[in-house]
C-alpha cells in the first residue's frame, strides 16, 4: 500500500527542492517526499549551467565527471560600441550539465532515504481541520495540510512550495521577461570565454550571452522585454556567423525583481528557490542563491520538528537574507541604473572601464557575488558620467 502521510512534501524536483529534500532526510526519523511534475529529474533542462564550483561547494555538490562541463577562463562584455575582459581564472566558473546536477543532488537526497516520485504533479492543496475524531472524542490533527496530486492524497505537516517561476508568476507578475537558448555546434565559438551583448534596442532590460561547452558547443541566448525571441536569437546568430548548427531550443522565463516579501506563510508552508524570487536580479542566475534557498529551508524545518517549535522555521528566511540581502538590493539597484541607459550612454560606461579596475575585479572579484565589482565599474568616477549618461538616454527617448 502506498504511504499517504509524511513529516514534509517538497513539490519541485529541481535544485531547490531536491537540496531542501536532501537536508530534511539527513535526518532518518523525518519523512519527505518529493512529487515532480516532469517525467524525469533534471529535464527539460532550462539552464546555462554558468556557476563557481565555490558556489557548488556551499550546495554540498563536487559535480560528478557527467556533471562538469567546461571551465570558463575569462568573460568578455560587449556593447554595440565598445567592450571589456575580465579575466576569470581565479574564480573556478564552470559550466555544468544541469540534467545531471539535479540528478546528482537527487541521488543524495535518495541515499538519505528521501522518496522522490515523478509525473507526480500537486494539483490542490488545502489546510487540514485543526481537530479530528479519535475513537469517542476529538484530538489534535497532526497534518496541517492535505495535498491533491496525480497518484491521490497525500498529507503532510510542513509543505515546500519549490515548483520556480510557475509558482511565482501566479502572485508576481512584475520582473518576469521572455527568453530563448539555444544548443549551438559552429566553429566560430571561443572554447573557454562567455559572451555578454548589451543592446538596449534588441534585449532592452537584458542581453545575449554565449556560454561555451567546449568542442565547438555552446548554449546562446537572448532575454529581454517586449522582444521576439525567435527572431532575436535568429538576427544574432546570423551577426556571429553564417555557419552553426542547432541540436536543441528552449523557451522559458527568467526573473529578475528580487525576493518575494514573505518567504513563509502562517500554515508550515515555506516558498524556496525561484518560487520566492531567489535569482540575481541582473543575470537571472539561481543555482546558488535559489540552492541555497531549499538548503536554508530544509534545515529549518530539522530544527522546527526537533524542537517541537515552528518559530524555528524563522531561521530559513534570516539565514537567506543574511548571504544574499544586501547584495540582492545593491543589484536591483544596478537593474534599475541599467534599464534607463541608451546604446549610447552603455557604450560610454563600457569605454569608461580601466585595466586597473579590470584587472582588481579579476583578482579579488567573486562570480556569485558580482555587486562588488560592479560598484567597481559604476565606480565614483563614473558616476558623473552615469548621471549625465541616464539623463542623455531620458532625452534621446523623449525625442
Ligand atoms: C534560460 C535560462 C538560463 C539560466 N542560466 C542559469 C545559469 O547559467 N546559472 C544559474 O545559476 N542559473 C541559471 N538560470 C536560473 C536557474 O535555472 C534557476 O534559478 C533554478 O533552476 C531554480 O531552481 P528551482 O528549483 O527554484 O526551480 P526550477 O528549476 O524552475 O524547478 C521547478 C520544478 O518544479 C516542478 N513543478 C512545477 N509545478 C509543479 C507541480 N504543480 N507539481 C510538481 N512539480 C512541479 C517543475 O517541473 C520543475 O522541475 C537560468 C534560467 C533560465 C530560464
Amino acid at each position: 500500500m502506498n504511504r499517504t502521510k509524511y513529516d514534509v512534501v517538497v513539490v519541485g524536483g529541481s535544485v531547490s527542492g531536491l537540496l531542501a529534500a536532501r537536508e530534511i532526510a539527513s535526518k532518518s526519523s523525518i519523512s519527505v517526499k518529493v512529487l515532480e511534475a516532469d517525467h524525469e529529474i533534471g529535464t527539460p533542462e532550462h539552464c546555462g549551467g554558468l556557476v563557481s564550483l565555490s558556489g557548488l561547494r556551499k550546495l554540498g555538490i563536487v559535480p560528478s565527471s557527467r556533471t562538469f562541463r567546461n571551465h570558463i577562463a575569462r568573460a568578455k562584455i560587449y556593447s554595440r560600441h565598445s567592450s571589456f575582459e575580465v579575466d576569470a581564472k581565479l574564480q573556478d566558473v564552470v559550466a555544468i550539465d544541469r540534467r545531471e546536477l539535479d540528478k546528482q543532488i537527487a541521488f543524495q537526497a535518495q541515499k538519505l532515504g528521501a522518496e522522490i516520485t515523478t509525473m507526480n504533479s500537486m494539483k490542490s492543496v488545502s489546510t487540514c481541520p485543526k481537530l479530528v475524531e479519535s475513537q469517542s472524542h476529538k484530538v489534535e490533527n497532526e497534518f496541517t495540510h492535505a495535498v491533491g496530486t496525480t497518484e491521490g492524497t497525500v498529507y503532510c505537516k510542513y509543505l515546500v512550495d519549490a515548483r520556480g517561476l510557475s509558482s511565482l508568476i501566479r502572485r508576481h507578475r512584475t520582473g518576469i521577461l521572455p527568453s530563448g537558448q539555444y544548443e549551438v555546434f559552429a566553429p566560430w565559438i571561443d572554447p573557454d570565454t562567455v559572451e555578454l551583448y548589451f543592446d538596449a534596442d534588441k534585449y532592452p532590460g537584458f542581453f545575449a550571452w554565449i556560454i561555451p561547452l567546449g568542442d565547438n558547443k555552446a548554449k546562446i541566448g537572448v532575454a529581454g522585454r517586449d522582444i521576439n525571441i525567435v527572431s532575436s536569437i535568429s538576427s544574432f546568430l546570423e551577426s556571429k556567423g553564417s555557419s552553426y548548427s542547432i541540436s536543441r531550443k528552449i523557451f522559458a522565463p527568467i526573473y529578475v525583481s528580487g525576493p518575494i516579501r514573505h518567504f513563509i506563510d502562517d500554515h508550515r508552508f515555506l516558498i524556496v528557490g525561484d518560487a520566492a524570487g531567489q535569482t540575481k536580479p541582473t543575470t537571472a542566475g539561481g543555482i546558488l542563491s535559489s540552492g541555497m534557498g531549499g538548503m536554508f529551508a530544509g534545515r529549518a524545518i530539522v530544527s522546527a520538528i526537533e524542537q517541537e517549535d515552528d518559530s524555528f522555521l524563522n531561521n530559513y528566511p534570516n539565514q537567506w537574507h543574511s548571504i544574499f540581502g544586501f547584495e540582492f538590493k545593491k543589484l536591483i539597484l544596478a537593474r534599475k541604473i541599467f534599464e534607463h541607459l541608451d546604446n549610447k550612454a552603455i557604450d560610454e560606461l563600457f569605454s569608461t572601464v580601466s585595466q586597473p579596475t579590470l584587472a582588481r575585479i579579476s583578482q579579488d572579484g567573486e562570480f556569485d557575488f558580482h555587486s562588488a565589482p560592479l560598484s567597481l565599474i559604476l565606480n565614483v568616477k563614473s558616476t558623473s558620467s552615469i548621471v549625465k549618461g541616464l539623463l542623455e538616454s531620458r532625452l534621446r527617448r523623449a525625442k
